[in-house]
C-alpha cells in the first residue's frame, strides 16, 4: 500500500495538493481537520469536544485523534493507500499510527514535506479565510497561535520521519502544478 504523510505548517496548501493526489495514486485521503470540521457541523459528541481547541488554534488531544483515525483506517478495508494530511501533528500521534498501521502490516512509505515561508503563510491563511469562512483563518491572532503550536509541537514530527530515513522535503512556493510534479516525482521513488 502507498501510505504517506503529507506534512506541513497550516497554509502550506497540503489540502490542494493531497485532491490531486488521491486522484492520480487512487489514494484514501485522511485529513483530520475535515473529518473534525465533519463532525462539527454534524454536531457529534466528537465534533462538540473538539470544537474549543479549534476554535483558539490548539491541537485537539491526542486520544481524540488518534480514535479517530483508527476508525476512518478500518472503514477503508479495501483502501489501495493512506495519505494522511494534518496528522500526526505530536510525535505521540506518529508513534500511535505507526503501531496502527503495524496491525495491518502496512507501513508509512515516506513523508513529503511542504517547505512555505511564515510570511506567506499568513498571506495565503487570511486570503483563506476571507473566501471559506473557516473562523480560525480570520484572525492573525489565531494564526499567530497556530504557527507557535506547529513550531512547538508538530515541527518535532519531521525528525521523527527523519530518523526513520522517511523524511522529503518539497518547497510549496510556486504553481500548484510545479508543486504536484515535484511531489510525484517524489513519491515515485517509494516503495
Ligand atoms: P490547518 O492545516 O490550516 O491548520 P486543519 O484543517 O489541518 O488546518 O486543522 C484545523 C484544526 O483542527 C487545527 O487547528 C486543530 O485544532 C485541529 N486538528 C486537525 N488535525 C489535528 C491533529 N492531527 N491533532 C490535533 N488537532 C488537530
Amino acid at each position: 500500500m502507498l501510505n504517506i504523510v503529507l506534512f506541513g505548517p497550516p497554509g502550506a496548501g497540503k489540502g490542494t495538493q493531497s485532491e490531486k493526489l488521491i486522484e492520480k495514486y487512487n489514494l484514501t485521503h485522511i485529513s483530520t481537520g475535515d473529518l473534525f470540521r465533519k463532525h462539527l457541523s454534524e454536531g457529534t459528541e466528537l465534533g462538540k469536544k473538539a470544537q474549543k481547541f479549534m476554535d483558539d488554534g490548539f491541537l485537539v488531544p491526542d486520544e481524540i485523534v488518534i480514535g479517530m483515525v483508527d476508525e476512518k483506517i478500518k472503514s477503508d478495508e479495501d483502501s489501495k493507500g493512506f495519505i494522511f494530511d494534518g496528522f500526526p501533528r505530536t510525535v505521540n500521534q506518529a508513534e500511535a499510527l505507526d503501531s496502527l498501521l503495524a496491525t495491518k502490516n502496512t507501513p508509512i512509505l515516506g513523508m513529503v514535506a511542504l517547505e512555505v515561508p511564515f510570511e506567506e503563510l499568513k498571506k495565503r491563511l487570511l486570503e483563506r479565510g476571507k473566501i471559506s469562512g473557516r473562523t480560525d483563518d480570520q484572525s492573525v491572532e489565531k494564526i499567530d497561535n497556530r504557527i507557535q503550536v506547529y513550531l512547538d509541537e508538530t515541527l518535532p514530527v519531521s525528525d521523527f520521519y527523519r530518523k526513520q530515513s522517511k523524511y522529503n522535503s518539497i518547497d510549496g512556493v510556486g504553481s500548484i502544478d510545479e508543486i504536484f510534479s515535484k511531489i510525484c516525482t517524489t513519491i515515485d521513488t517509494f516503495n
